[in-house]
């Protein structure tokens, strides 16, 4: 058996990916936030990135998963080598990667922070989940603090000594926020009063920092109900006194849960009891505040299926080629071994099981990272028509990333299990960890039916032609020269006439989109691996002319099964029944 803790940073395609699926140098170029930046740098932060997943986080992954948290009289204990490898990352100065120069960041692309985002998922989940929403907690408080609140904070989370969470969920507040019962109380010093339970708080306690930045949504007093009515909260778990001192607030971890993966991560019940914070933003309009880190927080969150992803591609090659049973009756030369037997990657079962693998994985890759781009260019882009483009662009990819990508991570990694046979129900051989730690990403950072909605919803149908940024990419990407083009266009019409017809027919029957959404955003991201796949075969260079034989295998074998997911779209016309 192969060294199962290995992780190989798949280098070659992020650079393949980078350079000429994205061609993002050139983009770099006309941004003046990056244009010093040039592809062989990126090339030796993703190496230097890679080095530390594999190097780092990999050793500790199947460790912390056996040893878990502990938590005893409000105290977490993270696994062994946890923090020591968070302090080395703090270290190398990785924290403020992606921020800006002005506060001590080194002012790199989102789209590099995408890359090393999907290395430390790969790598180790659990681990990540304490530095999740670091970047997006900085980008929240960028965005949105007093230059007060920013001077005495912000250093500290470009720095990395401190961490941050994000304090949503409530027992009956889950994917309705609207619900959720926290209360601020104003003080007389301008500061806020918060008192109330959250649950299921990545991070809410650990040993790594001494200091944690709690990002809190409550009620103000006079706030209305629902949605409109949640206002947004800084309440770190230490505060300093005049004199310089510290004392603990009125903040407290009552107990971690026992889960089905990520075991190393806490996931803690929190309690806040007249625990001073202070306001970020506008009074009730936490919710808008919040949305500042959302895009990128669910990137980062499809960036975890990719991992998963690629984790389990690894493992089950790795596998594939040292496993030998029976003959094949396809193999190459050389392949077999004297007892008769051929290494299990030859028999074609298996070989299918790896291509879609290697095909999601790769296809994803490319999207996510345009995703993280995009997102680049609606922050940085030179002029104003494509900075908003490129934000409408985004909005549409986002939900999609989400969820087609932590869907596919969990039923990939079901897959790569399969390889195994037996094997793969063992703990030795860590499949098993990637399949049950691929699951909670369909669940947190808004379940995956509520990024069905929000993309079919709120974006799609909500506007005239809401579809069309989309749309327009794939179909620039279908009229270029290419083997694949042609197909793509027959699949960019079918979404725009499945996106008229549901339009249409939504008028009457409003509950439609809700039946229909989940297929839909299938639809819609097979057609999206679809334009990856296309682009790939066209752009790849001869060393990467492989690019071409898996975009024929994705044309082949993946896409047919749009022609499921437009049905089902279709089906949705019949009303399900209540049960
Ligand atoms: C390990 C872990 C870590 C987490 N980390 C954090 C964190 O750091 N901070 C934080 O605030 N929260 C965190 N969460 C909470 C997570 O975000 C919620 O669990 C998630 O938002 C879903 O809420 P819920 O569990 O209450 O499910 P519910 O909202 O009760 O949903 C149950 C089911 O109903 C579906 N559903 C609900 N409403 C609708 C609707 N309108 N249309 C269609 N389907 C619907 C959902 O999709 C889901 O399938 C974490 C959870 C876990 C398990």
């Amino acid at each position: 058996m192969s060294d199962a803790s290995h992780y190989a940073p798949p280098l070659t395609d992020m650079a393949f990916v980078m350079e000429q699926w994205l061609d993002a140098p050139a983009d770099w170029q006309r941004m003046p936030a990056h244009a010093a930046l040039d592809a062989d740098t990126a090339r030796m932060v993703c190496e230097a990135a890679g080095d530390f997943c594999a190097g780092q986080l990999a050793p500790l992954n199947a460790s912390a998963d056996l040893q878990g948290c502990t938590w005893r009289d409000g105290q977490v204990r993270t696994p062994d080598g946890f923090a020591a490898a968070y302090h080395a990352y703090v270290q190398a100065g990785w924290p403020a990667l992606a921020c800006d120069v002005g506060v001590g960041g080194q002012g790199l692309p989102g789209l590099l922070d995408a890359a090393l985002n999907e290395m430390i998922a790969a790598s180790n989940h659990a681990w990540a989940m304490y530095l999740g929403i670091l970047h997006g907690a900085y980008a929240c408080l960028h965005a949105h603090a007093s230059e007060t609140l920013k001077a005495q904070y912000l250093p500290h989370l470009v720095r990395g000594d401190w961490l941050a969470t994000m304090c949503l969920t409530e027992p009956q507040a889950g994917s309705d926020l609207g619900l959720l019962r926290t209360q601020a109380r104003p003080d007389a010093d301008g500061s806020y009063r918060l008192s109330g339970n959250k649950i299921f708080i990545s991070g809410g306690e650990q040993d790594w920092t001494e200091n944690i930045v709690h990002l809190v949504l409550a009620r103000l007093p006079d706030a209305p109900p629902g949605t409109r009515g949640i206002s947004l909260f800084l309440v770190p778990k230490r505060l300093q006194q005049a004199d310089g001192g510290w004392v603990a607030n009125a903040v407290h971890c009552d107990g971690i849960e026992k889960k089905m993966g990520i075991k190393g991560s806490a996931t803690c019940a929190m309690r806040f009891e007249e625990a001073q914070g202070w306001l970020i933003g506008q009074p009730h309009r936490g919710l808008a505040a919040m949305f500042v880190m959302m895009n990128s927080a669910r990137l980062h969150v499809g960036l975890q299926g990719l991992g998963h992803a690629q984790m389990a591609y690894q493992l089950a090659l790795d596998y594939a080629r040292e496993r030998r049973q029976m003959r094949a009756i396809v193999c190459p030369a050389g392949a077999g071994a004297g007892d008769g037997a051929d290494p299990i990657a030859c028999h074609a079962p298996v070989r299918r099981i790896l291509w879609d693998l290697r095909v999601w994985t790769e296809g994803m890759r490319a999207l996510g990272y345009w995703c993280g781009h995009v997102l680049d260019l609606a922050a940085h882009a030179p002029d104003e028509a494509e900075r908003s483009g490129s934000q409408a662009l985004a909005a549409l990819l986002t939900p999609v990333v989400k969820s087609l990508f932590t869907e596919r991570g969990f039923e990939l990694a079901s897959d790569a299990l399969q390889v195994f046979g037996g094997y793969g129900y063992v703990h030795e051989y860590r499949i098993e960890q990637t399949l049950r730690d691929s699951r909670i990403a369909m669940i947190y950072e808004g379940t995956n039916q509520i990024q069905a909605l929000d993309l079919l919803q709120r974006k799609v149908l909500a506007a005239l032609d809401g579809l069309a940024p989309l749309l327009q990419a794939f179909r620039a990407e279908a009229a270029l020269p290419s083997a694949h083009g042609e197909v793509l266009r027959g699949w960019c019409d079918v979404l725009q006439t499945e996106t008229q017809a549901l339009a249409m027919d939504a008028r009457d029957d409003a509950e439609l989109p809700a039946r229909a959404a989940e297929d839909y955003l299938r639809l819609v991201g097979w057609v999206a691996m679809a334009f990856a796949w296309c682009r790939a075969a066209r752009v790849a260079s001869d060393a990467f002319a492989h690019k071409r034989d898996s975009a024929c295998y994705f044309f082949d074998h993946v896409l047919v099964q749009a022609e499921h997911w437009r049905r089902r779209v279709q089906a949705a016309r019949h009303l399900v029944a209540p049960i």
